[in-house]
């Protein structure tokens, strides 16, 4: 066990307390607290519709249906991000065309290199809200835009994170967010799809659900008493044992991210100091969930990365790499391409602990463990 995690999960009795209510309701597939969740989401989030699911990795699966990518179909993606966005594209056997991130400042993806990578095979980017910091939506919008290009976002790290007076997520087309247990919000497994496009909505309803034109719940309340299928649709759902314990999540979730811009300001207080790190997204402005925290090492390697994080981890300090680049995986060889930022970001960062319940006092433990190491 480590002194200080590098996540923590924001649960008490009350999560205790919603999932017995929901287990002596006697349903517990999805029902009243999932249309509840999603309502009250979609709310949050300024969107019109918001779909609860069963994780990420399939809501990121749907949006690519929904904005038709078929076989062949380049899309253009992120390496430095969780497999499942780059997944996701091969599960439709599209092309995932890596992109690299804009700088060691700045791990999203760089508008630039996406340009660079467009063809007339390009049917969508995908972009990742690196640790609920905004990608440049601008340009990459204005992008899709002049290429007709679809734009999802993997806003897994981003619930509540906003660009420009817009939360993250609801700026393309669709948007993906995951409950999986160590994010922001978290219910175990489960995942989220959001638009402002009834088109899409209706359709994510039906692929959900095997493109069954109702559920269950809907029949057992008398609603409906035969359905029709009407698509090759899936069992993509999310039920409601997991619905109410992101319902309690949700309430707690505005402080909980309070909480964790604390410890991000104190990290930059007290990692400034120290010349040989570069800390990622310093000068961010912009409300953020703050999902990671990462550094980047200067004139490093991975074996002197992986040393220090040994270190870390004998002073009880686990650490992290978010992430492993993608297109270096054995199964993306086909699709390799330089990444030089991206690779040198994969092998240098480590991310420190991040949670709401952590204290300044383990950040200033945390950073003088690091500046021993670094001298
Ligand atoms: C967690 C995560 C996913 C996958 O989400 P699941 O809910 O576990 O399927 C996808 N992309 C990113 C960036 C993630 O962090």
């Amino acid at each position: 066990m480590y002194k200080i995690p590098l996540f923590d999960l924001n649960f008490d009795e009350a999560e205790e307390r919603a999932v017995l209510d929901v287990i002596r309701s006697k349903w517990i597939s999805t029902g009243p607290k999932t249309a509840e969740f999603e309502e009250k989401f979609a709310e949050m989030l300024n969107v019109k519709h918001a779909v609860a699911l069963a994780n990420c990795t399939v809501a990121l699966h749907l949006a690519l249906k929904l904005v038709d990518v078929k076989e062949n179909d380049e899309v253009i993606c992120p390496s430095l991000t969780f497999v499942a966005t780059i997944n996701a594209i091969r599960y439709m056997n599209a092309v995932p065309v890596f992109a690299d991130v804009s700088s060691l400042e700045d791990l999203t993806m760089s508008p630039a290199d996406i340009e660079s990578k467009i063809t007339p095979k390009t049917k969508a980017i995908v972009v990742m809200h690196y640790g609920g910091f905004a990608c440049d939506m601008v340009a990459i919008m204005a992008l899709a835009k002049k290429h007709n290009l679809k734009v999802i976002e993997d806003a897994c790290h981003a619930p509540l994170s906003e660009y420009k007076g817009q939360k993250l997520g609801t700026i393309g087309d669709v948007g993906c967010f995951s409950f999986f247990s160590n994010k922001n919000i978290s219910t175990g497994e489960g995942g989220m799809l959001v638009t402002n496009s009834e088109e899409y909505y209706k359709r994510t309803k039906l692929l959900r659900s095997h493109g069954m034109t109702s559920m269950s719940y809907e029949r057992a309340k008398g609603h409906s008493t035969e359905y029709d299928v009407v698509e090759l649709g899936f069992n993509y759902r999310m039920d409601d044992i997991r619905s109410a314990i992101g319902l309690v999540q949700l309430q707690k979730i505005e402080d909980d991210l309070k909480e964790r811009e604390i410890i991000r300001r104190a990290y930059i207080k007290e990692l400034s100091g120290i010349e040989s790190i570069i800390i990622p997204f310093r000068e961010n402005r912009e409300f953020s969930s703050n999902y990671v925290f990462p550094i980047v090492l200067k004139d490093s390697d991975y074996i002197k990365r992986n040393k220090i994080r040994e270190l870390l981890a004998e002073e009880g300090i686990q650490t992290s790499v978010h992430y492993p680049a993608v297109h270096k995986f054995s199964i993306y060889q086909d699709f390799y391409t330089e990444l030089p930022k991206t690779d040198y970001a994969a092998d240098n960062m480590i991310t420190l602990p991040m949670y709401s319940k952590l204290t300044v006092d383990d950040v200033k433990f945390i950073a003088t463990v690091i500046k021993g190491i670094c001298k």
